[in-house]
């Protein structure tokens, strides 16, 4: 899955929205989060994040390493 971090935090761009292919993206308070179980890995979003918020999972830099965690549990509490 893909992950969002941190300089997603309070911009929610957005772009990302318009390419998922199955709008697995969500709002969710100061920034967007990716569903681990509905994101298919095609990396659209990526691109078009204008500050380079998104990365796959084994790619997410080690200082943002706890929106990994953060993105699950997002949906776990839902
Ligand atoms: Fe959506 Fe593809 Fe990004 Fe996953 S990698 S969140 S499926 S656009």
């Amino acid at each position: 899955t893909y992950v969002i971090a941190e300089p997603c935090v309070d911009l929610l761009d957005k772009a990302c929205i318009e390419e998922c292919p199955v709008d697995c993206i969500y709002e969710g308070g100061r920034m967007l989060y990716i569903h681990p179980d509905e994101c298919v890995d095609c990396g659209a979003c990526e691109p078009v994040c204008p500050v380079e918020a998104i990365y796959y999972e084994d790619d997410v830099p080690e200082q943002w390493a706890a929106y990994t965690k953060a993105n699950v549990d997002f949906f776990d509490e839902l």
